[in-house]
């Protein structure tokens, strides 16, 4: 079989990281064209030499100027290329069949677009993404003929268990006609589960990054101790799989075992279990439909011992409570909690915010964009993602 020639979006983060971990592992079966990074160039440059791609992306001038020097001097061929249009233009490239779309926030929303645009095959990690656009980029993705692989490890894990005709094409039906009753999204519930209420306003960047299962960059790890992760996900859900907000139910799960599960209409309930280790799912979307060797340790369930479930706490996680508010709202309510989010947690990270601002900044920031922001396009919604920002920089501001 011809390999998969791929560009990794994020190359230098977690999932891209990981990503290459794994195609080193094939090397009959992919070849990098493109890899894309921002601040970590010697990283990058490194990656470079170890997968020699065609291109490579950076953000801004003087960074390329930097990475063109170090490369050049290693004797390297790669070519830099920078800024947004670059990271577009190699998401779409000709040459490409294969996306990893691993760049964090919004930011990474417009390359993800142009491949799926270019009717690539996309591993979809980067779920800011279809929180921001998901009505757009499904729309997008299903015109112009894309396979959409989900990434993100619940979403995998639901894709294995779907029935193959309805994950492949759920815009062409309903997730009742497939027989599905509900799809039960699994959460770890971080590691403020159980950490005293009190003492929640204390909490400093480096516990809320400490996950207790999964390594992820700083952002991912903010989300998933305050589960406006698992908010995001349940948005992230509700356009890959054309699911109602009433089709999905969040089940806190520690052990991050069970990945996720769908319960069909005769009370079967299917699930899709392994370590906690993102290159089974990175393996998946890469190998698909096919199985490949990931790296991953196999499952000791002697070790693991049991699996534990209950329901998810809304006054402790007011992030997932406000995550499915923004759902039920619609329109570009979705854009603006994302927006909110990503500058609650950058503040938060920077510590100029505490970790009880982040809901209590997205709140006041949904109230008063209430009404002022559409859905209708893309403009629409990056003028939503943009008032939102403006809105959290002033609420943020009148605080200091
Ligand atoms: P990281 O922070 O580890 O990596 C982010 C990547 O994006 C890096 O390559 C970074 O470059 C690049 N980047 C950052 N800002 C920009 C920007 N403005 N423009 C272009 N590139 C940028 O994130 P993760 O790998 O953890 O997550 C990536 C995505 O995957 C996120 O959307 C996350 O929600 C999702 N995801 C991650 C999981 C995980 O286990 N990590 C699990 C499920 C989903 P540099 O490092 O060079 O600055
Ligand atoms: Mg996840």
């Amino acid at each position: 079989m011809a390999p998969q020639i791929l560009t990794v979006l994020g190359s230098t983060g977690s999932i891209g990281v990981s990503t290459l971990d794994v195609v080193a592992r094939h090397p009959e079966r992919f070849r990098i064209h493109a890899l894309t990074g921002a601040t970590q160039l010697e990283k990058l440059h490194d990656q470079c030499l170890a997968f020699s791609p065609r291109y490579v992306v950076v953000l801004a001038e003087p960074a390329a100027e930097t990475l063109r020097a170090r490369l050049r001097a290693s004797g390297s061929e790669t070519e830099v290329l920078c800024g947004e249009a670059a990271l577009e233009r190699v998401a779409s490239d000709p040459a490409v069949t294969t996306v990893m779309a691993a760049i964090v926030g919004a930011a990474g929303m417009r390359p993800t677009l142009a491949a799926a645009r270019a009717g690539k095959r996309v591993l979809l990690a980067n779920k800011e993404t279809l929180v921001l656009a998901g009505r757009l980029f499904m729309d997008e993705a299903t015109r112009c003929g894309a396979t959409l692989l989900p990434i993100d490890s619940e979403h995998n894990a639901i894709f294995q268990v779907l029935p193959r005709a309805y994950r492949e094409a759920p815009y062409a039906g309903t997730l009742c006609a497939a027989g599905v009753k509900r799809i039960l999204l699994t959460a770890s519930g971080g590691p403020f589960r159980q950490r005293p209420l009190a003492t929640l306003a204390d909490v400093t960047p480096e516990e809320a990054v400490r996950h207790p299962n999964w390594s992820m960059g700083r952002k991912i790890s903010v989300d998933s101790a305050s589960m406006m992760n698992k908010g995001l996900e349940v948005i992230e859900a509700r356009w890959l799989f054309n699911a109602d907000v009433d089709d999905i139910a969040v089940v806190v799960h520690p052990q991050s075992i069970v990945h996720s599960m769908v319960e069909y209409v005769d009370g079967s309930v299917l699930a899709q279990l392994g370590a906690p280790d993102m290159r089974i799912p990175i393996t998946y979307g890469l190998a698909y439909p096919e199985r490949a060797e990931s790296g991953a340790a196999s499952l000791d369930l002697f070790s693991v011992g049991r699996l534990d479930f209950e329901a998810p706490d809304l006054a402790r996680f007011p992030c997932l409570r406000l995550a499915f508010e923004a759902l039920r709202a619609g329109g570009a309510a979705t854009a603006v909690l994302n927006a909110a989010n990503e500058v609650a947690v950058a503040a938060f990270l920077d510590r100029r915010l505490g970790y009880t601002g982040i809901p209590a900044l997205i709140d006041a920031v949904l109230a008063e964009c209430e009404g002022q922001t559409c859905a209708e396009s893309l403009d629409a919604l990056m003028d939503a993602d943009a008032l939102a920002r403006e809105r959290a920089d002033a609420w943020l501001g009148a605080r200091r």
